[in-house]
């Protein structure tokens, strides 16, 4: 037994013949981004064949269907561009977002007064323990003659 083949020529044709009025092209890009938004062939003819049914439906519904799943994903920008068509907003939104994870760019910048300078007596607090460090790092790798960090004085 062979296994059930998928054929969207034939079924852009049946269309042809059944619903003259479609534009077929646009039905035949609407079979395709369902395709390529994870439908199965079986699922793609089910629901051809029901809008085919249905007298005020169109290929545009079909295309919508495909959509309604996967828009704001990866395999919706796809579907998209199967169809030879702009992606939607979701589509869009969604690509900047995985775009602007993957350089680990936070959406929205730092808020106000986060890097504001630090305080003189935070300062104080800073330069010793950045001392200390530098005491223990020299110990560290055998310095004989640590000198304590003294930081310059502000005239
Ligand atoms: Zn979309």
């Amino acid at each position: 037994m062979t296994e059930i083949q998928p054929a969207p020529d034939e079924l852009v044709a049946l269309a042809r013949v059944m619903r003259p009025q479609w534009d077929h092209d646009v039905l035949a890009k609407a079979i395709l981004a369902a395709k390529n938004a994870g439908w199965t062939w079986d699922h793609v003819l089910a629901e051809t064949v029901r809008l085919m049914r249905k007298a005020d439906a169109s290929p545009f519904d079909l295309k919508a269907a495909a959509y309604r799943v996967c828009c704001g994903t990866l395999a919706g920008m796809i579907a998209h561009q199967s169809a030879g068509e702009k992606p939607c907003g979701w589509c869009l939104q969604a690509e900047t977002a995985a775009r602007l994870a993957a350089e680990a760019v936070t959406r929205r910048p730092a808020p106000a007064g986060a890097l504001d300078p630090v305080t003189a007596d935070q300062a104080t607090v800073n330069r010793a323990v950045l001392a200390a460090e530098i005491e223990e790092f020299e110990r560290g790798r055998g310095a004989a003659n640590v000198v304590p960090y003294r930081p310059r004085r502000i005239a």
